[in-house]
């Protein structure tokens, strides 16, 4: 008899969930306009410090409005951390611009300041400079970010930092997506918490904040003429949606919670594996979810890939890493920037489930895959 699935990054909801949905509903604002939109909206702010915050209706569409806050044009060079998931480099490109990829460091596995820096000294003053950054926090694990806003003022180019899955993760006590001019959260059914799908931009200056409002909503004039004069789009999130936002930022705090004693009991089980490169700890992630490397010497017998089928016959969902930008056969012409960090991370890496739902007969079943391996 096959055991019951285990998912990757199942959402955590339950009946408190379900009641704040069906008060929102009930209140009439199915519409993206509402009281739960504003109160989501505070609470937020409130939480975790953002200084401007605007829902959206995706984490990609705030990457979309935030490559267009930072004054994106056709031909405009925008470097991109490689070790990403897809949504930054298509941001650029739905503003004309073009991607320039960069390759992680090893320690966080996000975008290599060093690397940035040279970069930027070699095109400075060439008329071939990038107008802007995007940085990662990749799996919750906070970038080198302090170095990383310090290369940009000194170059005054924007950053913005996709924050998608490091709600809640923190560098130096400070939020993560509060250190670039612009940040990204979402709200998708994997992340830390969920409405289903959603996102949000954070914005240092309110003036960015609005202008993203106006966007969003079809860039429509203050008239009830239906003026339009400039492109816009149609990004909000959805007031039913927030109703569940608020529902789940209400238990964020037991999410996180429950996120670092997943780690922590990975981490104690698995020490003892010996094709498993230890973890060195990261202090600030929120620990979205759970990467691991396999030694470079074992991968001839274990790979990755190896791993995603053996326990999906066990019927646990387990994940290869984020395949790198300059992988993806979409940017296949793109110019990739550094050496062989990232490529080498997706050849060793995997995530295991790492829901906050996920409970200890589950991480059990997980790790006792793992160890019958060998
Ligand atoms: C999930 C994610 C996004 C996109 O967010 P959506 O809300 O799914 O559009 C962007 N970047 C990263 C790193 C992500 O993990």
């Amino acid at each position: 008899m096959t055991e019951p699935r285990i998912y990757f990054s199942a959402p955590n909801v339950d009946e408190s969930d379900v009641k704040l949905v069906a008060e929102t509903i009930r209140n009439g604002w199915i519409a993206p306009v509402g009281p739960e939109l504003k109160l989501f909206e505070q609470q937020l702010i409130q939480q975790f410090g953002y200084p401007n915050l605007v829902l959206l209706n995706s984490g990609t569409s705030a990457l979309h409005m935030a490559v267009k806050l930072a004054g994106i044009k056709p031909g405009d060079k925008v470097l991109v951390g490689s070790f990403t998931f897809i949504s930054a480099a298509n941001a650029v490109r739905y503003e004309g611009g073009v991607p320039v990829f960069m390759d992680s460091e090893s320690a966080t596995w996000n975008l290599d300041p060093d690397l940035l820096e040279q970069y930027l000294i070699k095109h400075s003053g060439t008329g071939n400079m990038p107008e802007a950054v995007i940085v990662t926090h990749i799996f919750g694990r906070p970038a080198l970010i302090c170095d990383i806003v310090a290369i940009c003022d000194k170059f005054g180019i924007k950053l913005i930092e996709d924050a998608a899955e490091a709600v809640g993760s923190e560098y130096q006590g400070q939020t993560l997506g509060t250190f670039g001019d612009y940040g990204v959260i979402s709200f998708n059914g994997n992340k830390l918490i969920t409405t289903g799908g959603g996102g949000a931009i954070i914005c240092k200056n309110s003036g960015d904040a609005e202008k993203v409002r106006f966007w969003s909503d079809q860039s429509k004039a203050q008239s009830a003429q239906y003026l339009h004069l400039e492109l816009g789009y149609n990004y909000r999130l959805s007031n039913v949606l927030a109703g569940l936002g608020l529902s789940q930022l209400a238990k964020f705090d037991a999410f996180l919670k429950r996120k670092e004693a997943v780690h922590n009991y990975y981490l104690t089980e698995l020490r003892s594996l010996d094709w498993l490169e230890p973890t060195s700890a990261l202090s600030g992630s929120n620990h979205w979810t759970n990467p691991f490397l396999i030694k470079q010497e074992y991968l001839e017998s274990i790979n990755p890939d190896f791993i995603v089928q053996k326990l999906e016959e066990a019927n646990i969902e387990a994940r290869r890493f984020w395949r790198p930008l300059h992988l993806q056969p979409i940017y296949a012409n793109t110019e990739f920037v550094g050496g062989g960090i990232c490529e080498n991370l997706f050849e060793r890496g995997f995530c295991l489930p790492s829901g906050t739902a996920l409970d200890s007969t589950q991480q059990e079943r997980v790790v006792k895959a793992l160890t019958d391996l060998r």
